[in-house]
């Protein structure tokens, strides 16, 4: 049976989709374009609207080209609006994400997967059945949680991921040792509400125990933190990333606003005083690492006032790259009900003059980086390399695809530099 997997949003979805893609290749299943699968599995997003219509368009052009693909439809969209996802063409099942980790199986037991092999239950040859390269991934997205406990007034995830609910550590630490001994270098921890880690287990395990133990693994991988809620971006964290080569020094903190009133409004736990507290212990023990965020541009009930106080805010901070978001309602959200919208032009020329702040720092950062040599991982084909600090930098001669290299940063635009070492 030839399969495609069509992922949409965040990292926790792109884990989500590889833990499904080992799954279907256990079972002698083998990947195809979606033009020319069997079977086309669709991972939904519903961060915004945009998101979901984009997910629309998706599988009515891969039902033109193939009007005999099979598509199943999992992920936030599928869970939010099962009936308006099962009445697009060729929908033969909606899997909500509470139901998406047996989807296989479930497909296998309705005798809907007609692969050459059943899973025997084993790990594969090497444990994980998909080596670093498959699906155009050097790195693996490792999902240590899900759901979440937030309630910030803009946000569905809460309403298609549920609360939040974390793997056992001997569960992590095992998909590790599978990843490692399978030839990952770089696994990415990722989770829905990623600092809870742990919280619901109550025995004790954290995220910063978590990252404690991964800054003393023996073997040369890196491990990155994925998305961090400001709130659960502890001082343990931090110091482990000074302290250890095994964590990337790359951190990546939601601020979403510069004005504490619309904080409060989003319904985000902490100031912006505590914000900027953070960014700075981040950069003064972490000089070249690494710090982005993600903001909120036109939330309902933000003036001119607010805004050039979300401006002052980003262009003093410490950062290196922002990730910008126009405000969109999403029904079903508090925020949603709010009056006092902001006018779509107002949020758009918000949004543009963030993103130029945005790329004026990044710019800075990379300037900055010029002249250093950083232990970095090969990618793609063999022509760029990733930075612990999250750079992705082009290298002249063609190299082993994930191998670390010494790269000395030669210009900032674009960004380039040679191999030095190996
Ligand atoms: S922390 Fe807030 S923004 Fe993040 S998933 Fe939870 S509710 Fe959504």
């Amino acid at each position: 049976m030839k399969y495609s997997i069509v992922t949409f949003g965040c990292r926790v979805n792109q884990a989500d989709s590889f833990a499904i893609e080992e799954q279907l290749r256990r079972r002698g299943a083998t990947d195809a374009s979606p033009e020319d699968a069997d079977l086309v599995i669709i991972n939904t997003c519903s961060v915004t609207a945009s998101a979901d219509q984009g997910t629309r368009q998706t599988i009515r052009r891969i039902v033109r080209c193939n009007p005999d693909a099979k598509v199943i439809v999992t992920g936030c969209y599928a869970t939010r609006r099962p009936d308006e996802i099962a009445s697009l063409p060729n929908v033969m099942r909606v899997v909500s994400n509470d139901a998406k980790d047996t989807l296989v199986e479930a497909l296998e037991a309705d005798g809907e997967l007609t692969t050459a092999r059943r899973f025997d239950g084993g790990d594969g040859p090497c444990g994980l059945s998909l080596e670093p390269g498959v699906a155009g991934r050097t790195a693996l997205m490792l999902r240590v949680q899900t759901g979440c406990d937030e309630a910030c007034s803009y946000c569905i995830i809460p309403r298609t991921r549920g609360t939040g609910r974390s793997r056992s550590l001997p569960d992590v630490m095992r998909d590790i040792r599978r990843a490692v001994d399978a030839g990952y270098r770089e696994i990415a921890i990722t989770g829905v509400h990623l600092g809870s880690y742990g919280r619901d287990r109550g025995d004790g395990t954290t995220l910063a125990r978590l990252v404690q133990m991964l800054s003393e693994w023996p073997a040369d991988v890196l491990f990155r933190i994925s998305s961090l809620e400001p709130m659960d971006c502890t001082e343990e964290i931090v110091a482990a990333a000074a302290r250890s080569p095994r964590i990337a020094s790359h951190f990546h903190l939601p601020l979403q606003h510069g004005s504490d009133e619309m904080l409060t409004a989003m319904r985000r736990p902490y100031t912006v005083a505590y914000y900027r507290h953070l960014v700075q212990g981040i950069r003064s023990r972490l000089p070249h690492a690494s710090v982005g965020t993600d903001i909120i541009v036109g939330f309902p009930g933000e003036t001119g006032e607010h805004f050039h106080a979300l401006r002052d805010v980003l262009d003093a901070l410490p950062l290196t790259y922002l990730h910008v978001f126009p405000y969109s309602d999403r029904p079903g959200t508090a925020a949603a009900r709010l009056s006092n919208k902001v006018d779509g032009n107002d949020i758009r020329t918000r949004a543009r003059e963030i993103r130029a702040i945005g790329e004026r720092k990044t710019r800075e950062f990379r300037q900055s980086q010029v002249g250093r040599t950083l232990r970095a991982l090969t990618v793609d084909d063999g022509r760029s390399v990733v930075t612990g600090n999250y750079l992705k930098v082009k290298i002249g001669e063609q190299q082993p695809r994930n191998a670390w290299v010494a790269v000395t940063i030669e210009s900032p635009d674009p960004l380039a530099g040679r191999v030095s070492a190996h």
